[in-house]
């Protein structure tokens, strides 16, 4: 064979690769308009090569990020280097849709991107090439590992009867408000709640009832909470709640409120109602507190108070 046929051979395979590769090749002129268009272009985009030959890809594709993509594109022009482009900063740029069974879930392929100065043999860059890699496969597992971390850090951090904040994540909650108070002096109350003689509750309806009793607590408890409180389940039939940015009057509203909601509520169970209520202790946070454990004894003293003046009621710990 001649050299001349081998260089033939050599163009002839490389145009029949670039055509069958499973990565999208684009090549565009100064002007955007479209010099190559290879076959994984054309399967998911469902245009021919020869339907859009010349053409601008913007006007041929008007859901293109025009803006984004045309600043990308002129600092690869200008700066001569090549650019990419990770699904994470942008899912896609060509909107293609995801045929994958395996990855099913995804409606639409992410892609990586590859912006290619290309030069000419003067060594001017003429054009540009867009290299596009289907990464829906990675994109998705990743995804899906993100979200089942997630779910799993929920998890742990809940209390699965009652799903408020475990003890465990309570106190940490707990521990960085207190941070927050000695760092900037931010206001907050801490609030312990015990359910009022819940021993003859377990007694005379059994556990599951009491269960269902402690799970109804919660429910009122979680409606009456702002974004930014938390509440944990802190023992059996114990909660504890933090209100931050809220003074001792304005805990004790919120308490004596949650107080009547519990007292006015029931739980029906195997057709027996069932009532309860509960003794509430509040600390707020002032000079006096000189650490996170003192904070939090203040208000079990108070709490302390409220069973010992006759259940069913709010105490305010005050320090003198
Ligand atoms: P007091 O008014 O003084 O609080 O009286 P009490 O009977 O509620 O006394 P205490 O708070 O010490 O009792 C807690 C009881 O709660 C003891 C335990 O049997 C019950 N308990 C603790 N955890 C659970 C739980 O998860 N489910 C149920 N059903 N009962 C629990
Ligand atoms: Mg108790
Ligand atoms: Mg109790």
């Amino acid at each position: 064979m001649s050299t001349d046929q081998n260089a033939m051979n050599e163009l002839h395979w490389l145009i029949d690769m670039v055509q069958t590769i499973e990565v999208g090749l684009v090549v565009l002129d100064r002007n955007y308009n479209i010099q190559l268009w290879n076959g994984f272009m054309e399967n998911h985009s469902g245009v021919s090569p020869n339907a859009i030959k010349g053409k601008n890809l913007f006007e041929t594709f008007p859901d293109l990020p025009n803006e984004w993509l045309t600043q990308k594109m002129e600092s690869v022009f200008l700066l001569k280097n090549r650019s990419f482009i990770s699904w994470e900063q942008r899912p896609y740029v060509f909107e293609f849709k995801n045929y994958r069974p395996i990855t099913g879930r995804a409606d639409h392929m992410y892609q990586n991107i590859t912006l290619l100065p290309l030069a000419s043999l003067t060594g001017n860059i003429t054009h540009i090439s867009i290299i596009v890699y289907d990464v829906t496969d990675v994109a998705i597992n990743k995804l899906q590992l993100k979200a089942a971390n997630e779910q799993l850090e929920k998890l742990s951090q809940t209390d699965s009867l009652t799903q408020l904040f475990n003890r465990r994540h309570w106190q940490e909650c707990f521990e960085k408000e207190y941070e927050r108070f000695a760092r900037y002096g931010e206001n907050g109350s801490m609030i312990m709640i015990d359910i009022d003689n819940f021993k003859q509750i377990n007694d005379k309806y059994g556990h599951p009832a009491g269960d269902k009793v402690i799970q109804n607590i919660a429910h009122i408890l979680k409606q009456s909470l702002r974004e930014t409180d938390f509440a944990g389940r802190y023992g059996g039939e114990e909660f504890a709640v933090v209100l931050t940015n809220t003074s001792a009057d304005e805990s004790k509203y919120f308490t004596e409120r949650l107080r009547k909601k519990v007292e006015s509520s029931q739980v029906v169970y195997k057709n027996q109602i069932i009532k309860v209520t509960i003794s509430i202790g509040v600390n707020s946070l002032s000079e006096d507190t000189k650490n996170s454990a003192s904070w939090l004894s203040g208000a079990d003293k108070a709490l302390y108070l409220s069973k010992e003046n006759g259940r069913n009621q709010t105490s305010v710990y005050k320090t003198k």
